[in-house]
């Protein structure tokens, strides 16, 4: 999926579900983690870019754990340090990375519970007609899920 679709579909989820507009911002922030870490395919090494496209950096248990860890930590009355405000940042990060891992999904595969073990369905071809067609789709579907209050 582009980024461009990775951000509106992850701010809209997550605006959705909290009605916060900072933690919408930290999310979409966090839904291009997977990717800036994955670096960008140059004309030079392109077959070693692919070769690694979507491997540990789209790996949700890494983002699953921090998310749970910072969650731990705030929560533990023993914790000798507290993050604050930099805590729920953090989390809202691992959420936009998580949301950005599921949205791959959607149009080829990405690790799930190992590393090298990949999970996904090709809905579209990343850049397509269609990705675009989904993503609005996505976006009316939290719209008439939010206007009608059903769920959030
Ligand atoms: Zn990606």
């Amino acid at each position: 999926m582009k980024w461009i679709n990775h951000e509106v579909v992850t701010g809209v989820i997550v605006y959705a579900a909290t009605d916060d507009l900072l933690l919408t911002i930290y999310s979409m922030a966090g839904a291009i983690v997977p990717d800036k870490l994955e670096g960008m395919p140059g004309n030079a090494d392109y077959w070693s870019w692919r070769s690694r496209h979507r491997g540990w950096s789209h790996w949700p248990v890494l983002y699953a754990l921090l998310y749970g860890l910072i969650a731990w930590n705030e929560g533990n009355p023993d914790a000798a340090f507290r993050f604050g405000e930099l805590a729920q940042i953090g989390q809202y990060f691992c959420i936009g990375a998580l949301l950005h891992i599921a949205e791959d999904a959607l149009c080829g595969k990405v690790p799930f519970l190992l590393p090298s073990r990949k999970i996904g369905v090709k809905l579209f071809k990343v850049g397509s007609f269609t990705e675009y067609f989904v993503c609005i789709a996505i976006v009316a579907v939290c719209y008439g899920l939010k206007v009608n209050g059903w769920i959030f």
